[in-house]
């Protein structure tokens, strides 16, 4: 579970600002997976979002195409693409570690996914 109370999803509460020689310019993280994406850069991954889900929806990080590998090296497990069903760009999202999700979210976003994985829709 995050620190997150009353953030809707979307929104750019509970944010902070990171820099990191990696990146061209700061950029925003939610502040409850920021030492997390941190971590990642020094490391070399090529973070290009994140969400700590705001204990409503699973955290999640997303990655540029050739940090995939990187992640799976790392030990990051997959996170199904709600976007992005189907090729390389389906497997960009992880799981994060540092935060993790209440089982309800996990239930409203795995049911989903299941129905589409079992019946190919
Ligand atoms: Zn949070």
């Amino acid at each position: 579970m995050c620190n997150c109370k009353n953030v809707e999803i979307g929104s750019f509460d509970n944010q902070l600002q990171i820099d990191h020689p990696s990146l061209l310019h700061p950029v925003w993280v939610d502040a409850c997976i920021a030492d997390e994406i941190i971590d990642l850069l020094h490391k070399g991954v090529k973070t290009i979002g994140s969400c700590c889900g705001h204990n409503k929806a699973v955290p999640t990080i997303g990655v540029a195409l050739e940090s995939v590998k990187l992640m799976e090296e790392l030990g990051y497990k997959h996170h199904p693409n709600p976007c992005v069903i189907r090729g390389p760009y389906s497997r960009t999202y992880f799981y994060a570690k540092s935060v993790k999700c209440s089982l309800k979210a996990k239930i409203k976003i795995w049911l989903p996914y299941l129905w589409r994985k079992f019946w190919d829709i």
